[in-house]
């Protein structure tokens, strides 16, 4: 990053999410080109960090935006990510987000269940319309990912099966408030390995020639998200790859390829700032007490996650210790046995790729405020998001009448 990381804890004090917008530009434009001329639109994942500056950077780009709920959807919409680029997935939405998203004409809606798509059937009925559906088909392919992270299985609940699945675009294809145009599977997160990819876009594909065959025109080809990241020392898919092998799979089929990359994007655009608090030992087992903590960065205490951590300009002889935070559990911690030199009060660690599923999967845990974000844009640095006031979270409480308790 192209900023000086005292500079910025002083400005904004920690715990400091910080992204790297030039970072962000470069992993669109990789992918983006990696489909060449081939029809594509590239739709963010939002779950993985959906501040509206980063959304905005994004829908600057040309990129669309998959949502998992239509909180996401409205912060698409808000960050200017154009409607006929907006993708609406998610294992259970309730009638209200189904019909705000119909409103709000976006591309697709990608349906999960059979009993979800009648009832996105009943209410473009009420509207009077027809639902550009998009239906999530499960392969069952073993995507070689962390179990909690895998969703292709027959075992994860996401998704549908083949023959469910072509049973739902024969019945959608009848229906007048449905149109079915679209096919989806998104197999897990953080792949590296390229076969379970290729296994499931010719699983998918297969499926929709026969869909062709019968009369169903799919224009959409949802490969979903997953594309694995660096955090150690992972061999991951380069962009190039992953476009060929899809396209070796879809040969024939005139389709526009969607993709749905959040991690991608992210994680490597982003850092987390934490300041050392304390040392301490606890008979031979060495603890540096940060301000930052599993409410701010979830994922090594949820996932056993890894992230690299490193000091910022401090000497010495290095020695093993846990960085934990100050929350109260056990399974605070955001590394374990990380080598860093002694530690004293005010120091600064850099928690590395830490851009995506940070800041979102952040909570208020301890009455702890949620940290600020900064984006750092061709060398200058701009807030993004304050950080949060006790007030702040307070308020929902403070606004409720309390007379009932006096
Ligand atoms: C979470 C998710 C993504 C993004 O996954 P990444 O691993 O961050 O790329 C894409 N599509 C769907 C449907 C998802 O649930």
């Amino acid at each position: 990053m192209s900023v000086d990381i005292q500079t910025l804890v002083e400005k904004y004090n920690t715990p400091l999410y910080v992204y790297d917008f030039n970072n962000i530009t470069n992993r669109y434009d990789e992918l983006k080109d990696a489909f060449g001329g081939k029809k594509s639109l590239v739709a963010y994942a939002v779950k993985s960090n959906s501040n509206l500056a980063v959304i905005r950077h994004l829908a600057n780009l040309g990129a669309g935006a998959d949502c998992v709920s239509i909180g996401e959807v409205r912060r698409a919409l808000q960050a200017g990510v154009k409607k006929y680029k907006i993708i609406f997935s998610g294992v259970g939405k309730k009638d209200s987000e189904i019909r705000e998203a119909l409103e709000e004409e976006i591309l697709l809606i990608n349906l999960e269940s059979e009993a979800e798509m009648k009832r996105v059937e009943m209410i473009a009925k009420e509207l009077n319309i027809e639902a550009r559906i998009s239906i999530r088909v499960n392969p069952n392919v073993d995507p070689k990912t962390h179990p909690y992270i895998s969703t292709g299985l027959h075992e994860n609940k996401f998704g549908v099966s083949l023959d469910s699945a072509k049973r739902m675009y024969i019945y959608a294809k009848k229906s007048d408030n449905l149109s079915p145009v679209g096919i989806h599977f998104h197999i897990g997160s953080q792949l590296t390995e390229l076969a379970p990819i290729r296994e499931a876009c010719g699983i998918v594909a297969d499926l929709v020639r026969s869909l062709d065959a019968i009369g169903i025109d799919i224009k959409f080809f949802d490969v979903g998200g997953g594309i694995g990241v660096v955090y150690d020392n992972e061999v991951t898919i380069a962009p190039a790859d992953y476009a060929a092998a899809i396209l070796s799979q879809i040969k024939g089929l005139d389709v526009t390829i969607l993709s749905e990359p959040g991690r991608y994007m992210m994680a490597n655009s982003g850092i987390f700032l934490t300041k050392v608090l304390y040392e301490k030992v606890n008979g031979d087992k060495r603890f540096v007490i940060v301000d930052g903590a599993m409410n701010d960065l979830l994922r090594p205490s949820l996932y056993n996650a890894y992230h690299k951590i490193e000091a910022v300009q401090k000497e010495g002889e290095k020695s093993k210790a846990d960085i934990v935070g100050p929350v109260c559990e056990s399974g605070d911690f955001l590394g374990k046995d990380v080598l860093l030199p002694l530690m004293e009060h005010n120091d600064i660690l850099v928690v590395h790729s830490a851009g995506a599923y940070g800041f979102t999967m952040s909570s208020n845990y301890n009455t702890r405020g949620r940290a600020a974000e900064v984006a750092v844009f061709d060398g200058e640095a701009h807030l993004i998001r304050e950080r949060e006031t006790f007030e702040d979270q307070i308020r929902l409480e403070a606004s409720c009448d309390t007379s009932w308790q006096n």
